[in-house]
């Protein structure tokens, strides 16, 4: 058996680019938050970088947040898996938190593993749930699992800490709450854990998916498209809506769109306000990376579509006639609005 005692609170890692506090922080705070009220412990946010903009500390606390371990030094200012890895580790011998979360980005999945390695703790990748066991306080992991066609619900008993990743944008970011106040401790880290054998030479941003996954509107389009030719229908209605182009994953197997506009299971996980799925069939896989947008609207010819199971509104129809008869009244009323 393991040491699980003297372990207390609950951490979430809040990345950082250029100094400023990034939305995965603010999304890991509203699950953070509740996973601490349920312990009756303290929500700490972790940073690491340098030069860390106050204002994005102070709207951790804002947040929820009720402590901020700011961890800074020069060599800190972009993601290096040794340095941050050492300092993690550091961070968590020192304070002995019993939850850690993380984002899944590039960043978290990179990381989380390291750390778990280094602290002997255990880890779930990918998470969509997190809740406290009510007889343990545990903390449980639930994934899809088996290709998306089962939720698995994940327990490390005899580890501490438990350690977690979480989907971006699968949730909002915690709202903000005037006038709340917290601790905020800003460390600099022993010059010895900040040596690394990478060295970063450059950064070019994905441009292809046209924002998709920090998109309010989102249109969606599926194999009842039927080839790349019409793909054009969909984007002509998401240039109306000021929306982003998204697909599934069949639609982008075939070649019609590519793989940067995938939602699902092994694409991307969009929270968008609105999303239109236009000729989607709504299999479970598509589901993990849309269902939790604000309103769905469903256009399928097939009545029994999944798709229109977590609609607010469907269209039972044929995409062919709805997307140009929707474009159309839109253009319309933009016009007439003088926009
Ligand atoms: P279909 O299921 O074929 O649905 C097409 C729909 O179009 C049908 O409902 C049909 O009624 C409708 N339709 C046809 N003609 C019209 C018309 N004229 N007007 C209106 N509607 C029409 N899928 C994803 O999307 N994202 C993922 O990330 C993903 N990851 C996966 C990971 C694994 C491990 C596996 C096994 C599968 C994954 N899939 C993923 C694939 C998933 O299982 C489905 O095959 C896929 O989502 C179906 O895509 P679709 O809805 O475009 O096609």
């Amino acid at each position: 058996m393991r040491e699980t005692q003297g372990y207390n609170g609950v951490w979430a890692l809040a990345e950082q680019a250029g100094g400023a506090v990034q939305r995965i922080g603010f999304e890991l705070l509203a699950r953070g938050r509740s996973l601490a009220d349920k312990r009756g412990a303290k929500l700490t946010a972790l940073v690491l970088g340098h030069q860390i903009d106050p204002a994005g500390v102070q709207e951790l606390i804002d947040r929820g947040a009720d402590a901020v371990l700011v961890i800074e030094a020069p060599q800190l200012e972009h993601f290096l898996p040794e340095p941050y890895t050492a300092c993690m580790d550091w961070a968590i011998r020192e304070h002995k938190p019993e939850i850690v979360i993380a984002g899944a980005t590039s960043t978290g999945r990179t990381l989380m593993p390291l750390v778990a390695i280094k602290t002997d703790a255990g880890l779930t990748a990918d998470c969509n749930l997190l809740d406290i066991e009510p007889e343990t306080g545990n903390l449980l992991q639930t994934r899809p699992a088996i290709g998306g066609n089962i939720l698995a619900t994940i327990k490390c008993p005899e580890h501490r800490p438990q350690m977690a990743t979480v989907r971006p944008h699968s949730t909002r970011p915690a709202e903000r709450q005037d006038g709340r106040t917290g601790e905020i401790h800003r460390v600099t880290p022993p010059a010895e854990l900040l040596t690394s054998r990478v060295r970063r030479v450059g950064f070019q941003p994905d441009e292809q998916s046209g924002g998709l996954q920090d998109a309010d509107t989102v249109v969606a389009v599926g194999r009842g498209v039927k080839k790349a030719d019409n793909i054009p229908l969909a984007s002509a209605l998401a240039e109306q809506l000021g929306a982003a182009l998204g697909a599934t994953r069949d639609v982008v197997d075939r070649g019609w769109l590519s793989y940067p506009h995938q939602i699902g299971l092994s694409g991307k996980t969009v929270t968008p306000r609105l999303y239109v799925g236009a000729g989607v069939s709504g299999s479970i896989q598509h589901l993990a990376g849309m269902q939790t947008a604000e309103t769905i609207v469903a256009i399928n010819t097939d009545p029994d579509a999944q798709l229109f199971r977590v609609a607010d509104f469907g269209i039972v129809g044929d995409l062919f006639e709805i997307l140009p008869l929707l474009t159309d009244r839109l253009r319309a009323r933009r016009e007439s609005r003088g926009e």
